[in-house]
């Protein structure tokens, strides 16, 4: 694909393929996303779909080796369990060598599909060549190495070639001055030789756009390579005709085949160029996939050995030495470490991990020893599913973008008309030679016609946003989420592990009459005993802390965002918000001085009665973290409004708001209210982020525009947020709407360079100079390099102007990675 036009024609046929409801195609990363109906779709219609539009699906090669073949039979059982696997297209097997060779589609089949293949028939797969691991496919994609490479070689080529052919027609080479006065009687022999010298440049440099330009002018459509493709051949051919007829009869106009192999030599330098920034856009899925370690050193009878990371099962366990990264997701068994999680969640503290905690494949292990027990490998481990997020991010497309593949849908065909219109009015009424000129105008305009940049402008800053996203420990879920938060006016923060640290501590135990203060303590904690929630922690820690035996209860229920009930030492057990009780008729009058004193020093209460009658109130508080009051200071002064929302007490919440300097504040508000909250502030023409922990909060984060899941650490499996936050800090908040800020902006600039160029050159190629130069009485010698000397844009300067409208673009998406935000 090399432009915005192949995009949609991908598109299509993909679409029209029986059973296909959707498809997404992506210029940048170079993907299509598939929805079909159930029952799966043959790879084989997809490919044919593809190809039959002119374009192709990448596969890789890998070669295998197959244990347990024993026979010309078993070849054919071998290719023939191979091929059955989804995604493989070709598999042919060498019995003498015992090597298979297949061909395949990463990420719709990889080794561990061709082992179960294998396997299931009764073979083993005793070997996988090289390095030719799915990642290693996945990363010689991405960087591009052998798109690189082709452009290259034909690049270099085309640009020597085009630049001695056309000194040589400019007179600045003396031996081509020599040829040029050289005839075999009438008969000139310098045209023949500019020919023989543009001939591999427009075959073989040119190649690339033959291959993929002129196949899909069979379904009427065109694209950037087929543009280049015309336009360079009508030059060629032009020049070609003109030398042959020159051995007729002498004729007055030149040729131009240092126009057609400069056409070829600069479209391929931009593409050269643009496939190498391009390379550079994906850096951060490439570095991901390296962090994962190639061995892991697995404990088998009191002996370490190393194996292959593919090779580990869950249940393993594996020893980890300071300094080396951890190779897949488990559980630490005995030992204890620090360990550097920044490259998974963005914080720079290393984590101190003692038996019992998870620890995470490819963050590095810092200072001491442990063995752990493997939990998760493949494509479970957080990092994997980093990746994954990270690539479904990257392939998702922009609201934004759908206006730019609008516009790139008609400007070929309306272009192309244009080029047709100046091309019939200059053969009618241009100057003479008029067919030369207006095959020179012709020429122009279908190599500007593609907007070849469009199709990368918003892609390319995506991939580079999300990529920086999630080096910071910020997982962008779409696109269309990265659009949305630059329009963000208010944020909406959870009170309780957003803003707090979300671990409350008992402070204050305040009983309703002297001497129940122990039993108010064990009734609260054995009932509390069942919920999760931070609150009921702190209480049975403070109770287990103080020596409390708990009571067994029956009929446990939680209230949420209320509190929690249920029957302790046979009684009637409720405790929770005041407002709970008050709720249930329960007096708190003896409370009253108590809670006001609570709530005025930020604390939360929870209040306990016993069979309906208020036994006291225990204080707990959840300390600010440390940047919280910063953070909101900086929102703020981005000019967003802040609003903190919470289901703990109104006096509470507004101690503490006040704290962080937060004027707005929705208090007692049970979950189902937050969303209710968020809708209103939407309905107020608000565009709201809310941030929350994501479990109790889940509603409200589907509710806003941008929903962000704070304090996830690598847990980063949260369907209901846009945003996930790895990091646990309101910073990521403000990171988040910067990038996102920073991301539009690119974005912005890119489509106003992309078109640029375009609407620029044009009318210029169309001709509009003509007049304007035959009024100041002919070009300006300085300007005839442009103009030529009629005032006819130089076709040479619209493929210049084209190869560096797709540089600009990614030049400038890439300049976003530096940007700090
Ligand atoms: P937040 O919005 O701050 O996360 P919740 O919605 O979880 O708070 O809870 C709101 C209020 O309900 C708490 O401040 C507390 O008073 C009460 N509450 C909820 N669950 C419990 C519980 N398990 N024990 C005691 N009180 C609770
Ligand atoms: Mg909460």
């Amino acid at each position: 694909m090399t432009c915005a036009a192949c995009v949609m024609h991908v598109e299509h046929a993909l679409l029209e393929t029986r059973g296909v409801v959707a498809a997404t195609v992506n210029l940048a990363t170079e993907k299509a996303a598939v929805a079909f109906e159930p029952g799966a779709i043959p790879l084989d219609e997809l490919r044919k779909s593809v190809e039959d539009a002119g374009y192709s699906i990448g596969t890789t090669d890998t070669t295998l080796t197959v244990g347990g073949m024993t026979c010309s039979a078993c070849v054919m059982h071998v290719e023939h369990a191979l091929r059955e696997v989804p995604g493989v297209t070709h598999a042919a097997v060498n019995l003498a060598t015992e090597r298979a060779r297949v061909n395949y589609v990463p990420g719709l089949a990889g080794i561990t599909e061709f082992r179960e293949a294998l396997e299931d028939s009764g073979y083993r797969l005793d070997g996988v060549e090289g390095d030719a691991r799915d990642s290693a496919a996945e990363l010689e994609r991405l960087s591009r190495t052998e798109e690189i490479h082709y452009f290259r070689h034909r690049c270099a080529f085309a640009v020597t070639l085009g630049i001695v052919l056309l000194l040589g027609s400019m007179h600045v080479l003396p031996w081509f001055d020599y040829l040029n006065g050289l005839n075999l009687g009438s008969w000139q022999v310098w045209p023949w030789v500019l020919w023989a010298l543009a001939t591999p440049v427009q075959f073989w440099a040119g190649w690339p756009f033959y291959k993929s330009g002129i196949p899909v002018l069979r379904h009427g459509t065109a694209n950037m390579h087929t543009l280049v493709a015309l336009g360079s051949t009508v030059a060629y051919g032009y020049s070609a005709v003109i030398t042959m007829l020159a051995t007729l009869a002498p004729i007055g106009t030149g040729v131009y085949f240092d126009t057609a192999a400069l056409i070829i030599g600069l479209i391929l330098l931009g593409r050269f160029l643009e496939a190498r920034a391009r390379g550079r856009t994906s850096e951060t899925i490439r570095r991901l996939i390296g962090l994962q370690p190639n061995t892991a050193r697995v404990v088998r009878d009191g002996q370490e050995i190393e194996v292959p990371v593919q090779d580990l099962v869950a249940g393993d366990v594996v020893a980890v030495r300071p300094g080396e990264r951890i190779p897949t997701d488990g559980e630490v068994l005995e030992g204890s470490s620090a360990v550097d999680e920044s490259m998974l969640t963005g914080e720079s503290m290393p984590v101190d991990k003692t038996p019992g905690l998870p620890v995470y494949g490819a963050t590095l292990n810092r200072t001491g020893f442990f063995q752990f027990r493997v939990t998760r490998i493949g494509q479970e481990t957080a990092l994997a599913q980093i990746i994954r997020l990270v690539e479904e991010a990257q392939g998702s497309r922009a609201p934004i973008q759908r206006l730019a593949d609008r516009v790139a849908s008609v400007f070929v065909p309306a272009v192309g008309g244009v080029a047709v219109a100046a091309f019939l009015f200059w053969l009618l009424l241009g100057p003479d030679p008029a067919l030369t000129y207006a095959l020179l105008t012709l020429v122009a305009i279908l190599i500007i016609a593609c907007p070849c940049a469009l199709g990368l402008a918003t892609p390319t800053a995506i991939i580079v946003g999300t990529g920086k996203g999630a080096e910071r420990g910020i997982l962008i879920r779409s696109a269309q989420a990265l659009e949305t938060a630059h329009r963000v006016d208010t944020v909406v923060l959870d009170k309780t592990g957003t803003l707090t640290e979300g671990r409350p501590v008992v402070t204050d135990i305040v009983p309703a009459e002297a001497g129940v203060e122990r039993e108010l303590l064990r009734l609260a904690a054995s009932v509390e005993y069942g919920s999760e929630h931070p609150l009921a922690t702190a209480i049975v820690e403070e109770a287990n802390r103080r020596g409390a035996s708990l009571a067994d209860v029956s009929d446990f229920e939680a209230l949420p965002g209320q509190g929690v009930t249920g029957y302790a030492d046979g009684k009637l057990v409720l405790l929770g918000s005041p407002a709970l009780l008050a709720a249930q008729g329960i007096p708190l009058d003896s409370l009253s001085e108590a809670l006001a004193k609570l709530a005025s020093e930020g604390k939360t209460p929870v209040t306990v009665a016993r069979d309906g009658v208020a036994l006291g109130s225990i204080g707990l508080a959840d300390a600010a973290k440390p940047d919280s009051r910063e953070s909101v200071a900086r929102l703020q002064e981005m000019g967003l409004e802040v609003v903190m929302l919470t289901g703990d007490n109104r006096q509470t919440a507004r101690h503490i708001a006040d704290s962080l300097g937060i004027a707005r504040v929705e208090a007692e508000t049970l979950p189902s209210d937050k969303v209710e909250v968020v809708r209103r502030l939407q309905a107020d023409g608000k565009v709201v982020a809310m941030v929350g922990d994501g479990i109790n909060d889940a509603p409200a984060l589907v509710q806003a525009d941008v929903g962000l899941a704070m304090g996830a650490g690598t847990d980063v499996a949260m369907e209901s947020a846009d945003v996930t936050l790895m990091g646990n800090d309101v910073g990521s908040v403000i990171t988040t709407l910067r990038l996102s800020r920073q991301t539009m902006r690119a974005i912005k600039q890119n489509l106003f360079w992309a078109f640029f160029y375009n609407i620029m050159l044009i009318p210029v190629a169309a001709g509009v100079l003509y007049p304007v130069f035959a009024a100041l009485g002919g070009v300006p010698t300085e300007l005839e390099f442009f103009f030529g000397d009629q005032g006819f844009l130089n076709p040479v300067l619209a493929a210049l102007a084209m190869a560096f409208s797709s540089v600009t673009v990614v030049s400038n998406s890439l300049r976003l990675r530096g940007a700090g935000v």
